[in-house]
């Protein structure tokens, strides 16, 4: 029930019949990703304890995730899209523990055995990792000597580069400030120009890190092995974009056991959420006071808000009336597992114990992969292994590469967007009005991090524009107080509704 002082007002505006209301009243999701999961239950536990308007949330395809996926190999379940969580990823941390879901450390996605390859040789790899079931002081041993190794090569670039990443992270903490200290953000130039983010999108990573006092050779090789491994793209993308794919190579990075597909289920479910799976939104129309959504199953929804949770950049919605976004293009990652067991020739080595288990890769031409890495031993020539390139990788190529190869699995991901320097941004709110893009903040960042963090933007965005009707029965306690950082004249309607 809403408090008594509210009734008053609700009565004012309450829509004149319970079907009108029936129309009015839906807040739509295009997508179910871990973005479109976060925004709906931001929404729903921002406006606790008070019921909150119906969610329905649309996904086109036939499961929940959209690039969180999981592969089964040889009985075993391996992320294919995002994968690596960050230890200071706080709301897919919280997430995880309020879901009850367990985290996995280790293994999947932290290999110690690093080549660098350039197309001809290995110009740098760590040491080979202790067998396992090894000391404690054995590994120990093996961790100093590769870092000794590391500094050797690439002395104090290594330092600099880590004061860098550390910068960024503390700016970036600050979007887990409490509502009091933190705006709700209806641009994302304001959201990433409020942390302190903003220059970073400004110049390429490459530009940054030369200011930061890295050597050419640290860039050349170190940092490009891991922009083309997190984005599958060179030095050349932001340094936002950059710092934040060299953050994915600390340690204590994490992921869900069995899935992170499980975070957007099970945060749709908390939400309470109405899902329509494999129906694809193909037309969104403003139809005055609400939208309606035409999905490819023939249905009309009427909703008052629209939420797109998905890159515009590679789907087919029609807007009524077009919407103006700028251009922007997403880099395609081809995810290519395969289970047999690599050729050493491949790589002019006479063993394939000599083979490390992550192959990174320079920025040449010529090298078909961004990366190689050993995902299981199932035996001593029975591996799974997880490739990342730009294009295919077709059989010809693979049958050179390894020398059997019993299953092969293939999925070309539209990845992340194709970072650039300086950076544009698509507005988060599309048409002035109710209509939401998510996504937009993929081209600060793209992780599933990022992607909560723009939902909760989002969802807080929502409840301070919400018409009066909607709003009504929400706790004002619960809902933040809305402080809109703005760009002047870029909406009409009600932006703050004060009870
Ligand atoms: C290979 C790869 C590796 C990655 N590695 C990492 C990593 O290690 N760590 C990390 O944090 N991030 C990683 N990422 C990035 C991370 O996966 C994404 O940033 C994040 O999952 C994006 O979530 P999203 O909800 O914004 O978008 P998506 O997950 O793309 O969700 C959008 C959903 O919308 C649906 N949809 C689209 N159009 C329509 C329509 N018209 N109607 C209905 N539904 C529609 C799609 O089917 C999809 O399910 C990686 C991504 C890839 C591809």
């Amino acid at each position: 029930m809403p408090p008594p002082f509210l009734l008053p007002v609700l009565l004012l505006v309450l829509p004149p019949s319970p079907q009108a209301a029936a129309a009015a009243e839906d807040i739509c999701i295009v997508g179910s990703g871990i973005s479109g999961a976060s925004t709906a239950f931001f929404l729903t536990n921002y406006t606790a304890p008070y019921p909150a308007p119906q969610l329905r949330v649309f996904e086109r395809r036939d499961r929940v995730g959209g690039r969180l996926a999981t592969v089964t190999v040889a009985g075993e379940v391996f992320e294919a899209g995002g994968s690596i969580i960050h230890p200071r990823n706080l709301h897919v941390r919280r997430f995880a523990d309020l879901l009850g879901l367990t985290a996995k450390t280790g293994g999947d996605d932290d290999e110690d055995w690093l080549g660098i390859w350039d197309g001809a040789r290995f110009v740098f790899k760590t040491l080979r990792p202790p067998p396992p079931g090894s000391s404690w002081l054995r590994r120990k041993l093996h961790g100093l000597a590769n870092s000794l190794l590391l500094l050797r090569r690439y002395g104090l670039s290594l330092l600099r580069m880590d004061s860098f990443v550390q910068e960024m992270l503390q700016k970036f903490m600050l979007y887990y400030n409490g509502f009091e200290s933190r705006p709700v953000f209806d641009n994302v130039e304001e959201m990433l120009k409020w942390s302190g983010l903003y220059g970073l999108t400004r110049r390429t990573l490459e530009e940054e890190l030369i200011d930061a006092g890295l050597n050419t050779q640290t860039i050349s090789e170190l940092v490009t092995v891991i922009t083309r491994i997190n984005y599958g793209q060179s030095t050349s993308i932001s340094g936002l974009a950059g710092a934040v794919s060299l953050a994915g190579s600390e340690s204590g990075l994490w992921s869900i056991k069995g899935g992170n597909w499980q975070l957007a289920a099970g945060l749709l479910k908390t939400a309470n959420a109405t899902l329509h799976l494999q129906e694809g939104i193909e037309s969104i129309s403003d139809a005055g006071d609400y939208y309606v959504l035409k999905s490819n199953k023939g249905h009309e929804y009427n909703c008052t808000v629209t939420v797109v949770a998905t890159p515009l950049d590679e789907v087919n919605i029609t807007f009524i009336p077009p919407i103006s976004i700028p251009p922007r293009k997403m880099q395609h990652t081809h995810t290519t597992f395969v289970r047999g067991l690599l050729d050493p020739k491949f790589f002019g080595l006479s063993s394939v114990s000599d083979i490390p288990e992550l192959i990174g890769t320079m920025e040449l031409p010529d090298i078909p992969f961004s990366c190689i890495s050993v995902r299981k031993k199932h035996g001593e020539h029975d591996m799974t292994y997880k490739i990342f390139s730009r294009v295919k990788l077709e059989d010809a190529l693979l049958d050179q590469m390894f020398s059997t190869r019993e299953e092969t699995i293939r999925i070309d991901w539209p990845a992340y967007p194709h970072y650039q320097a300086p950076e544009d941004f698509a507005p988060i709110i599309l048409d002035g009005r109710h209509l939401y893009y998510v996504n937009t903040f993929e081209s600060a960042a793209s992780a599933m991090e990022t992607g909560a963090v723009a939902a909760e933007n989002v969802a807080r965005l929502i409840i301070s524009r919400l018409p009066l009707g909607l709003r009504a029965g929400l706790s004002s306690a619960a809902v933040p107080e809305p402080h809109i950082e703005s760009s002047a004249g870029e909406e009409e309607g009600p932006r703050r509704v004060d009870l």
